[in-house]
């Protein structure tokens, strides 16, 4: 469920219609909802409840600034995979024991950087990682808390380019060898082994695999703690799928998930942490658009729009669906048009939708793509010299500007030129 709803014809965020906004900052841009932010972050909160847990958002998902602090102020922890979503969640307010440290190519720097500001934990992806952080925190006279991911080899059954949980994809140590890269830990003076982590991709529309994996790291649990090491806490992952398309049947709710997670792990006496993204930002997400032109091809017509796949690249990149939907609908009931909805960008990839049927517009027209709030704005580039676009947040009956598009001058700023031109 989400908050963008019509009134009387007009697409509204919470209170607020979209059009207005629209007047206010220009096209194209993305608006987040506050309150579907915070409802999509209590499902998952109430949806383990009773048990010990900490909900850390994916910030990769969506990391701007307010968003953070929205979610950081409603209870979450945040997962970052950066050293600049750490420095982000810092700056957002969020307290280092927050703070889960995800990803596989971690650098000396941003170990540092998390060591110095407070890590809940590290979750170690490789032996090499190992190593290094051992390393590295000896040298700060600091111990790093750890989890070792482990790749539980199950098929998530997503895109393959979100799909993290198989031996092929180069996430986490394979399960098999789990117990001999505890044991190295566990001699490395710098680490202090805390727990598991395991997450098994993104987008994922059924249970059965995070059943799949969640009994592997159950049974992981129980043989780790006979070789002799504390493990306190087990992270989960993200990877929860919404609905993209309101046609489809809807993916299982965080209540099943943690229902799922309670009857695995509840008997174990550890503190649970999942790792939702999407679940959380995807729905609580536009991204508002005008038509340019409608353009008559041979066999097709298509709608150019100004927003394009710099802006939102998640139909190029990963043949993803968006309803697509106009922010002012027809005032009569008039038969849909169907549209090849392009963007400007001068690449044939830069296509939104094939023949998608929806209510016939016209040059002018704004169009709103729903669930654009997760792995939209974060992927944003400004290829084709096209400003990133703005993002706005809103709440009730309010919105603001939580970054500004920046101005040509501002774009080209970033670029020096050396002393011999
Ligand atoms: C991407 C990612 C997530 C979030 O995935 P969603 O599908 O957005 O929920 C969580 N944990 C890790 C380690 C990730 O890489």
């Amino acid at each position: 469920m989400d908050h963008f709803l019509y009134r009387d014809g007009a697409l509204y965020a919470e209170d607020v219609p979209v059009a207005e906004i629209a007047a206010a900052v220009g096209t194209p841009f993305y608006v987040y909802s506050t309150a579907t932010l915070t409802r999509h972050f209590k499902l998952f909160d109430d949806a383990l409840d009773g048990i010990d847990h900490l909900v850390c958002f994916a910030m990769k998902s969506l990391s701007n600034q307010a968003v953070i602090k929205v979610l950081a102020d409603a209870g979450a922890g945040m997962d970052v995979v950066s050293g600049g979503e750490y420095f982000r969640a810092k700056a957002a307010g969020v307290a280092g024991e927050k703070i889960v440290f995800s990803g596989v190519g971690k650098t000396v720097d941003e170990m540092r950087l998390a060591l110095e500001g407070g890590i809940r934990q590290f979750n170690v992806e490789s032996e090499p990682e190992m190593i290094v952080l051992d390393q590295v925190a000896q040298s700060l006279d600091v111990v790093a808390p750890i989890t070792v991911r482990v790749n539980p080899d199950v098929d998530a059954k997503t895109h393959a380019k979100i799909s993290t949980g198989k031996k092929e994809d180069k996430f986490g140590i394979p399960i098999s060898r789990a117990r001999e890269v505890y044991a190295m830990a566990a001699k490395l003076p710098g680490l202090k082994v805390i727990g598991i982590d395991v997450h098994i991709g993104s987008q994922l529309t059924d249970l059965t695999p995070f059943e799949a994996a969640y009994l592997k790291v159950a049974e992981l649990t129980a043989q780790l703690r006979a070789d002799g090491h504390e493990i306190s806490r087990l992270d989960l992952g993200g990877g929860l799928g919404i609905p993209y398309a309101r046609s489809n049947e809807a993916p299982p709710l965080p209540s099943d998930y943690g229902a799922l997670i309670k009857r695995t792990f509840e008997d174990l006496d550890v503190e649970i942490e999942i790792e939702p993204g999407r679940l959380i930002s995807g729905n609580a997400g536009l991204m508002v658009s005008k038509v340019i032109y409608i353009k008559d091809g041979e066999d097709r017509q298509f709608m150019i729009i100004d927003g394009a796949m710099n802006d939102l690249i998640r139909p190029a990149m990963y043949e993803a669906h968006h309803d697509i939907v106009p922010v002012i609908e027809p005032k009569v009931a008039t038969a849909p048009a169907t549209y090849d909805i392009v963007g400007p960008v001068c690449e044939s990839g830069d296509t939104f939708a094939k023949s998608r049927a929806m209510a016939p517009v016209k040059a002018d027209d704004l169009i709103a793509f729903r669930s654009a709030g997760a792995y939209g704005a974060v992927m944003a580039s400004e290829y084709n010299s096209r400003p990133l676009i703005p993002e706005v947040l809103v709440n009730g009956d309010q919105f603001a500007v939580i970054r500004a598009r920046p101005t040509y001058e501002e774009m080209i700023a970033r670029d020096t030129l050396p002393h011999w031109l």
